[in-house]
């Protein structure tokens, strides 16, 4: 299996095309219920693994990677078989290292320069071999504390990026969050993905940091968010993302029997009984439709679901690693079928599609669906699940708080600094995990630049977050530049 790929001084290194292979729960057994269906590789297939990545002079996979973690160098150890250094050059890097290890769409790999001959370095999953293989119980300690207080407001992956950010850096964090829990969206990740004692190990490593979570108080509700400035904050970051669902607007909505997946995926997850029937519809084409017709099934008990998107499969959104799970789960796909209105008596009894065909591309791109006149035809089901889409809620933020909504729903300041028209406020958030996160590194720097000024001082660099001498450095050969 494995090639060997040292580089020579002479030749160009050799590339090995052919990924270590990691298993699966067989598709029989795994889709009725919620077991981890990608393993852990063991250390011998993970150093194998790692022995694929030649060490590139410049970094590719770490320029791809939004909180530019040092992948390269955690492949490095683990192909000498140093799972502690690993595991320890993981975590100075991502506070959420258990998470991102299982769920994140590692875009690092689409960079790697093996996936030029085959298939990529395995790089996420080496993360998670660091994880599981090396002492990964390490506590964040903070550096010197300083006295300037930061209020977070919502405590998803944007808001703990930037809390762990600004607590190793000293300051003193409150995090305020709706839920009774941290975590954002995460928390609606089924478990057949990531346990949400993953999540937990990620925050228990936050122990010694000066980070205070305020739980269930909706800002804008519960406390009004000037409040914030007047009770002593030298700076507040809004991370409030995207917690509500959308609606389709089509008649028959409200019937029982439809139900908004965002709100399906969180019950799951906490373990409620949900009121899942035999025929189930998903009506969606990215991640969180992909999650919803395979949470579906294993709480269907043997029923059958089916996936209706209005574009084909190339237009979808959804990552192909989980489009791929759900097709071998048994799971059908109407492509080119739009909904136009749900029937039922008391229940829902089925759902109108009309067929669609592709016309130009949109201003993003993608092209868009036509409905074709006389098309109309219905599935007869007794569940559907909404999946189109999440959008922000900023009641009680008003307009001189000056966020804009990013493209994609959630508030965001402008620039690269993330500012918005207060000054002291910013805002961030992101489409996946790791982006949001990212958003948050560049916000929490703008942050300390800005209190830092106010000190008379320069910014603060990232110190080591486990309390050794050195500060956070990017590793050799990096280009792209952070922005703060
Ligand atoms: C089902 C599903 C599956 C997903 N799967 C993946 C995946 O596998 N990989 C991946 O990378 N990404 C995935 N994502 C996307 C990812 O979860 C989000 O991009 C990410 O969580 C965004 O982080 P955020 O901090 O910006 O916002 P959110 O995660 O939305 O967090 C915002 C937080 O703010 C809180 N909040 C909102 N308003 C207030 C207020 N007024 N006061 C106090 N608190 C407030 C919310 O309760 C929430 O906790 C998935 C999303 C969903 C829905
Ligand atoms: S966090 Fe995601 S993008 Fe970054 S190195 Fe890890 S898997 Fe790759
Ligand atoms: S781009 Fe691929 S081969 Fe190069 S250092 Fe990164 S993981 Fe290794």
């Amino acid at each position: 299996m494995c090639a060997d790929v040292a580089p020579s001084s002479r030749s160009p290194p050799k590339l090995n095309p052919v990924r270590v292979t990691i298993r699966e729960e067989e598709v029989g057994e795994r889709s009725g219920d919620f077991r981890e269906v990608i393993h852990s590789y063991s250390k011998a297939d993970a150093v194998l693994e790692a022995k694929r990545c030649i060490q590139c002079r410049r970094p590719w996979c770490v320029e791809a990677c939004p909180i530019t973690q040092d992948c390269r160098e955690y492949i490095r150890l683990i192909a000498a078989e140093d799972f502690d250094g690993a595991a320890r050059v993981t975590l100075r890097d991502d506070p959420l290292a258990s998470t991102l290890c299982k769920v994140c769409y590692h875009y690092c790999e689409d960079s790697c320069v093996v996936g030029k001959k085959g298939v990529p370095v395995a790089i996420r999953h080496l993360k998670r071999a660091a994880i599981d293989h090396g002492t990964h119980d390490l506590v964040y300690v903070a550096s010197k504390p300083k006295a300037q207080r930061i209020a977070v407001v919502g405590a998803g992956p944007a808001g703990l990026m930037a809390a762990w950010e600004l607590a190793v850096r000293g300051y003193p964090v409150t995090v305020y969050e709706q839920e009774s829990q941290p975590g954002g969206l995460v928390r609606t990740i089924p478990a057949y993905r990531m346990s949400m004692e993953d999540l937990a190990t990620d925050l228990e490593r936050f122990r010694e940091l000066d980070v205070t979570f305020v739980l269930g108080t909706k800002v804008g509700r519960d406390l009004a968010p000037e409040a914030l400035l007047k009770e002593g904050f030298a700076a507040v970051f809004v991370s409030i993302g995207t917690p509500a669902h959308r609606i389709l607007g089509v008649p028959g909505e409200d019937l029982p029997g439809v139900i908004p997946a965002l709100g399906f995926l969180r019950r799951a997850n906490e373990g409620a009984p949900l009121p899942v029937g035999k025929e189930i519809v998903v009506i969606g084409g990215g991640d969180v439709a992909m999650d919803s017709v395979r949470t579906a099934l294993r709480l269907s008990g043997g029923g059958h679901v089916t996936l209706v998107y209005r574009r084909s499969r190339e237009e979808m959104p959804a990552d192909a690693e989980e489009f791929e799970g759900a097709k071998h789960e048994g799971i059908s796909f109407q492509f080119l079928r739009a909904p136009v209105r749900i029937v039922g008596q008391k229940h829902v009894e089925g759902l109108v599609v009309q067929a669609m065909e592709l016309g130009p591309p949109d201003a993003g791109g993608r092209r868009s669906p036509i409905p074709v006149p006389g098309s109309e035809t219905t599935i007869p089901c007794d569940t559907v699940l909404v999946a189109v889409g999440q959008k922000a809620d900023t009641t009680g933020f008003g307009a001189e708080w000056g966020l804009r909504l990013a493209s994609q729903g959630w508030p965001e300041g402008a620039g690269p600094a993330y500012r918005t028209a207060i000054p002291g406020v910013f805002a961030a958030g992101g489409r996946s995990v790791v982006y949001a996160m990212g958003a948050a590194m560049e916000a929490a720097a703008a942050i300390d630049a800005y209190l830092a000024e106010k000190r008379g001082e320069a910014p603060t660099p990232r110190p080591d977050p486990f309390g050794g001498n050195g500060s956070f450095h990017l590793p050799a050969g990096y280009t792209k530049p952070i922005r703060v």
